[in-house]
């Protein structure tokens, strides 16, 4: 499985291969993917078995939805984790929603992931893999609606990134260096993991930052998210403010809007006011009800009043689109529908 190997090394994989058929295949691995390995056709016919199994992963389940504009893949690995990614076309870019482990172990209450609980770290070969399939993919076969190739990359899919830091380190380096993605291009979104997110801001490359905010006080936040207890509201606004003022970049703060949580005047207050503080985009997405949890949505006017409300109060914010509900695409819920349905 050569997207395991970190590609300085993959001439350790095949020591009697020359100096540059280890260079040809670094670069289909990397620069121009492929879905399998008959496809490297510059080279030799008997190395390309040897690469089997391309993907450190079987694509288990694929879900298209939104008229084939999303796919989603369920995927397993050979030690019997799973986990999943979704691209999703638009006019002008393909977006990859990728893994950073299988399963969480934060435990976030309106969570389909954190419901099922933490099942292992993803390795650094295995979050590229997701990035490298979804560009053969593109190449192979566009998604209806937008470009070929694979625009941006985001680290909302499975997982908890900053507490996987060394394998996300390694995964950003070569989604950069190697799979020429600009580091603008990509998000890694967190919970609010400070030391993860300082370490982050030290970094070569210039990531976009989200920080899932949820609630504007401690209280509201830690009926949410766990981990809140340990990491106050003004500690992660203190690093978030941190990390734009250190890259130039803005963070963007994110709100899965709950009926009767988080969707109240006062909390729409308090976060245009960090909004407004960190020079921050918000965006706000209507919470996707999952099994194990009471929480809904609110009703679409009171979502549009939330926003609106955000907004008068001086801040940055979007209502961010629902793209892939029809197919479970947000955040491990084809993992937990189909175990589910496994007895
Ligand atoms: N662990 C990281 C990244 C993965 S979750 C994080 O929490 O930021 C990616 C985003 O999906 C987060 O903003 C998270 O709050 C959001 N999310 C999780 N479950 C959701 C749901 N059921 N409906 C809407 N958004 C959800
Ligand atoms: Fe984990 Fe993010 Fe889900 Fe929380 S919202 S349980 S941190 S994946």
């Amino acid at each position: 499985m050569p997207y395991l190997t970190p590609p300085e090394d993959l001439g350790s994989l095949f020591p009697e291969e020359p100096a540059y058929r280890v260079r040809q295949l670094r670069r289909w691995l990397y620069r121009t993917p492929v879905l399998t390995a008959d496809a490297m056709t510059s080279l030799p016919a008997a190395l390309r078995p040897r690469l089997e199994p391309l993907w450190p992963f079987a694509v288990e389940a694929e879900q298209a939805g939104d008229r084939g504009s999303t796919v989603k893949w369920l995927l397993r690995a050979p030690d019997g984790a799973s986990y999943e990614a979704v691209l999703m076309a638009y006019p002008r870019r393909t977006t990859l929603c990728l893994s950073s482990q299988a399963g969480c172990a934060m435990g976030c209450s309106f969570c389909a992931t954190g419901q099922f609980g933490f099942e292992r770290h993803l390795q650094a070969g295995e979050m590229v893999a997701q990035a490298a399939y979804a560009a053969a993919r593109l190449r192979a076969r566009p998604l209806p609606g937008g470009p070929d190739r694979l625009g941006n990359v985001v680290f909302m899919g499975m997982g908890e990134p900053l507490a996987n830091y060394e394998n996300l380190r390694e995964a950003l380096r070569r989604l950069v260096e190697e799979m020429g993605l600009s580091g603008r291009a990509i998000t890694v979104s967190t919970v609010g993991v400070i030391p993860g997110m300082l370490r982050l801001a030290a970094e070569p490359w210039p990531v976009t930052l989200a920080l899932s905010l949820h609630a504007a006080d401690d209280d509201t936040r830690a009926a949410l998210v766990p981990l809140a207890r340990r990491y106050p509201i003004d500690d992660l606004v203190e690093a978030a403010r941190r990390f734009s003022a250190g890259r130039g970049r803005r963070v963007t703060l994110e709100w899965t809007l709950i009926s009767g949580v988080n969707d109240t005047p006062e909390q729409a207050r308090g976060l245009a006011a960090i909004a407004v503080e960190l020079r921050a985009h918000a965006n706000v997405i209507p919470l996707n009800p999952t099994p194990a949890s009471r929480h809904r949505a609110p009703p679409p006017e009171r979502v549009r009043a939330f926003v609106e409300q955000v907004r008068r109060a001086g801040a940055n914010v979007t209502q961010r689109d629902t793209r892939g509900r029809g197919i479970d695409a947000a955040c491990g819920q084809l993992r937990s529908r189909r175990a589910e349905e496994t007895p």
